[in-house]
């Protein structure tokens, strides 16, 4: 990557300098407003934590949720700024605007290695405009808070696939650069998607077959096993014959799973069992059966143990995983099971086998935090969801293009 990194600018020198940032905390909360899954914000702390440490006067954008360019109290940064403050050991203000009066007193205000937040850079209409000139403007009111010798970093490697203007447009008015996460992010990715170590075994699942064809088809041709379950794997089973009764299914895709397992062949690994539920709750009955087995109106929610074990074998054998969506529900406790023993098999892996094995995709990455596994028994857990997929699948990505100059 041709882009210049935080090291560089650490380097340079930023004691008393205005450094804005680009942070990615868009983290879910629940109905109090309390942060069910931190994982991004514990991302961010590495880069923010140098740059306070250089003596930097940090200025942090970032959005949190879809408040459709009006303010709204819902979606505020508060929450984050708390938690930040906890995480970082001093007090993170917030601005109580995204680019007005008081984010510009508060960011001159500033003495060396303090750090703020501005509010919800999506509580801005121009944020997320298709309007150039307006987000230019935009841009240029943001940048104006790191004025006179400041400098841009990028590091929300979740929204590093959007040409939005706290990503994109202000990194051409600042001396721009790459924070440690976006480094490492793309870093990673980048090995999976261009130089895998074999066996390279690729895990999808998720829901739908029509997010992940992007996926399959840019890693199918370098990996020697494409695992497939989750609410995707019903629609390779229809295509195989069976008949999946009320499970996920796309139809339009069916013809498409046909081509793809006659181009794959023996690569492809599909369930050969389930656990089947009369209704999708989380209190459902379950019923581990065949693949014609499903009973009539019943619907699969999980892969079945048999599955999870011929997965989990395959994992245990790789040198390089790539897993993007769970294998089911995981979110009913019930239905977790195959979740959890294709993440555990990939810890194993890590551990046993020196495999380097990557998570990418949102709900993957949470699957990993609700049930309670090790983090850090995976080489890397992605914070990008749609960037991460993006960039396996050999799309630009504009905020990080943005950064080579
Ligand atoms: P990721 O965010 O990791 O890319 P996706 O967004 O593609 O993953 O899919 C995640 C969702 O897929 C989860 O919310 C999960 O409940 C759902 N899912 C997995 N298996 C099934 C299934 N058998 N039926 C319906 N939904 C499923
Ligand atoms: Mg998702």
């Amino acid at each position: 990557m041709a882009t210049k990194n935080l090291q560089e600018l650490l380097d340079e020198g930023v004691d008393g300098r205005h450094i804005l940032v680009r942070s990615d905390f868009n983290v879910p909360l629940d109905d109090d407003g309390n942060i069910t899954d931190a994982g991004r914000i514990d991302a961010s702390l590495p880069t923010l934590q140098a740059l306070i440490d250089g003596g930097a006067k940090v200025i942090v954008m970032a959005h949190l949720g879809r408040p459709k360019g009006e303010v709204n109290p819902k979606y505020s940064l508060a929450p984050v700024a708390e938690a930040l403050s906890e995480r970082l050991g001093q007090f993170v203000a917030l601005a109580g605007d995204v680019s007005g009066e008081d984010a510009h007193e508060r960011a001159n205000g500033l003495t060396e290695g303090e750090i703020m937040l501005v509010e919800n850079v999506r509580f801005d209409p121009r944020e997320t405009s298709k309007d150039e000139a307006e987000r230019e403007e935009f841009a240029a009111e943001l940048a104006a808070l790191a004025a006179d010798n400041g400098a841009f970093v990028s590091d929300g490697f979740g929204v590093v696939h959007r040409a939005q203007t706290s990503v994109y447009d202000v990194a051409k008015k600042l001396p721009a650069y790459a924070g440690f996460l976006v480094d490492k992010e793309v870093e990673t990715l980048s090995r999976v998607k261009d130089a895998p170590e074999h066996p390279y075994v690729v895990v999808l699942g998720g829901s739908k077959v029509s997010d992940k064809l992007g996926v399959i088809e840019a890693l199918a041709e370098k990996a020697d096993r494409v695992i497939i379950g989750g609410g995707m794997c019903y629609t390779f089973l229809a295509a195989q014959g069976h008949n999946v009764q009320n499970s996920l299914l796309q139809e339009d895709m069916v013809d498409t799973c046909k081509e793809l397992m006659e181009k794959y062949g023996e690569k492809l690994l599909l369930p050969v069992d389930v656990a089947a539920a009369p209704e999708f709750d989380k209190d459902a009955e379950k019923k581990i059966v065949g693949l014609d087995e499903i009973p009539e109106g019943w619907m699969g929610l999980d892969i079945g143990p048999e599955t999870a074990e011929k997965y989990a074998e395959a994992i245990k054998n790789s040198k390089t995983v790539f897993w993007n969506g769970p294998m089911g529900v995981f979110e009913f406790p019930n239905f977790a099971d195959g979740t959890k023993a294709v993440a555990e098999a990939m810890i194993a892996a890590t551990r046993d086998n020196d495999s380097f094995t990557v998570v990418g995709g949102g709900d993957s990455a949470a699957s990993v935090r609700t049930l309670g596994l090790d983090e850090d028994g995976f080489s890397h857990i992605s914070t990008g969801g749609g960037a991460s997929l993006e960039l396996i699948e050999g799309k630009d990505l504009p905020g990080v293009s943005v950064l080579s100059a």
